[in-house]
């Protein structure tokens, strides 16, 4: 059994005026450094459910076909997919967010200052003006040359097409984020046939493995395109974990991941 809670993006009232939006979200963005995006999660639900063991929590940011963000408990784990659109959104934010998804998991009512605060984030200019050029046509994307300070994508896409495609992939874009993000390691974008992954890899700190790992899952997308129910992608189907837990190193890889 597993149940599903869907969380759609309230609709954006254009008569919310947000003349300092920018402000407050720096302020917000300082009073919560480090904390990552599973472990606001744990936080919200041991105030949501203090007497029960909380069970593994995933958090993926997900390139959806619109700005949605879904909540499941599936196999005993809560695996929660969120927007991009939220991905560099500061961690207030992403605890209202999961106030409102844990809720909805749980049946209980959304708390206010919650729900308020999430769509007052939705609201404000800078967020307003993503949603709508996501929208539109999700952007131009805006990814580096694959050949990086350590890595070159296009030799690490090669050995894995050789080991695990035999070489049949055609090659997609491929580039490195412009941005250094720890939370989103990779993905593919499908409205570009691109593949990007986060420059945080390209560091002598991150071993080839777990960047070949990375890649292997991000072409696990190409090679399993997403299904497309009630408006949402990135589906990690059984089939998708089946075929990732072939990489070879597969749980070392998981494990240096874990550690950058
Ligand atoms: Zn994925």
């Amino acid at each position: 059994m597993q149940s599903e809670a869907l969380f759609d993006f309230l609709p954006v009232s254009s008569s919310s005026e947000e003349t300092s939006g920018e402000n407050h979200a720096a302020e917000r963005r300082s009073s919560f450094p480090k904390e990552t995006p599973e472990a606001i999660f744990l936080r919200v639900f041991r105030v949501l459910r203090p007497r029960t063991p909380p069970p593994p929590i995933r958090v993926h940011f997900c390139d959806f076909a619109n700005a949605n963000s879904f909540i499941q408990l599936k196999h005993g784990e809560i695996d929660a997919r969120i927007t991009d659109i939220l991905e560099s959104a500061p961690g207030d934010i992403l605890e209202a967010l999961a106030f409102i998804l844990l809720s909805k998991l749980y049946r209980r009512p959304v708390p206010k200052d919650h729900s308020y605060r999430y769509r007052r984030h939705l609201a404000a200019k800078d967020v307003r003006a993503r949603i709508a050029s996501v929208r539109q046509s999700r952007g131009r994307k805006e990814l580096a040359d694959p050949a990086g300070a350590h890595y070159n994508l296009v030799e690490v896409f090669e050995e894995v097409n050789t080991r695990y495609f035999h070489g049949l992939m055609a090659r997609p874009q491929l580039g490195w984020s412009l941005r250094v993000s720890r939370q989103t390691l990779g993905h593919y974008d499908p409205s570009h046939h691109a593949i990007i992954l986060s420059r945080i890899l390209d560091s002598p700190n991150a071993p080839r493995l777990a960047v070949a790992f990375v890649m292997y899952h991000e072409m696990l997308h190409i090679r399993f395109p997403a299904e497309h129910r009630a408006g949402r992608r990135c589906v990690h189907t059984p089939l998708f974990k089946a075929e990732e837990r072939r990489f070879e190193g597969f749980a070392e890889a998981k494990a240096m991941l874990k550690a950058l």
